[in-house]
């Protein structure tokens, strides 16, 4: 589904990725662990197009990321991000329709059937009607997961959806990413949410400065990781 093969990037003299390579298989979920800096972001926003790669190649599905190809990568693949993003002066109703209407160009009705039926599975049905401001962190983040949704995605990035949150709303929104999951999503997920990523995750890859450290089966690595940079990180974050 998505194919990351020997992804370099630098921001001026410094790199920050070399020879990154994995591969999300359709249906599963990668997990994206590392200390900061290491690398988790620049890896998501070269997938989707918002940073531009200097070297290796990335492909979605049969399409090549490409600054010509952007608008059919963005129509596959949405992103969730840390801080929602979503529009505050726009109902949270208003903020899910924004994409397939403006976007996909779908009719304003069926469209709007849709969210109801999308913010309905993440529990926000009730709330179609208020500002995000008015939420709290969690009920954001789920909103923020119901934007992506609509854009019917063939794959979600998720940046960190639940370091912002009060512990409390953790649980919230990672239940919905589960759910998400066991539909058969094809999920890549930059998390420190261990427990998540070895429950829900089917592939973890761990990464430091730029560089991929270990990759393997959630349980494996994270269970029984071989790199002692891994053990030392995991042994810090549980
Ligand atoms: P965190 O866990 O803190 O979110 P991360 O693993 O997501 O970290 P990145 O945000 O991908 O790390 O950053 C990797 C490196 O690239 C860091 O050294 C960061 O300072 C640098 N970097 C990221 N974006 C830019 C930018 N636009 N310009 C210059 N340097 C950048
Ligand atoms: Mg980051």
């Amino acid at each position: 589904m998505i194919r990351v093969s020997n992804l370099s990037k630098a921001f001026g003299a410094k790199t920050v990725l070399r020879d990154v390579s994995f591969e999300c298989l359709a249906g599963t979920v990668t997990c994206l662990l590392g200390p900061s800096g290491s690398g988790k972001s620049t890896v998501l926003r070269c997938i989707n197009g918002l940073e531009r790669m200097d070297g290796g190649d990335i492909h979605v599905g049969e399409i090549r990321v490409a600054p010509e190809s952007l608008p059919s990568v963005r129509r596959r693949v949405a992103m969730v991000f840390q801080r929602f993003n979503l529009f505050p002066h726009r109902s949270v109703l208003e903020n899910v329709l924004e994409g397939p209407v403006q976007v996909l160009e779908r009719p304003e009705q069926d469209a709007r059937e849709e969210a109801m039926a999308i913010l309905e599975r993440v529990g926000m049905a009730d709330f179609a009607h208020m500002r995000p401001t008015r939420l709290s962190g969690g009920q954001q983040q789920r909103v923020g997961i119901a934007r992506a949704l609509a854009m019917r995605p063939e794959a979600i990035l998720f940046d960190e959806p639940t370091s912002a949150l009060d512990p409390e709303r953790v649980g919230e929104v990672l239940a919905v990413m589960r759910e998400l999951a066991e539909e058969g999503m094809s999920m890549v997920v930059v998390t420190h949410e261990i427990d998540f990523a070895r429950e829900v995750g089917d592939q973890v890859i761990f990464m430091d400065e730029g560089v991929v450290v270990e990759q393997g089966p959630a349980q494996a690595v994270l269970t029984d990781p071989q790199a002692p940079r891994t053990r030392l990180f995991l042994d810090r974050v549980l």
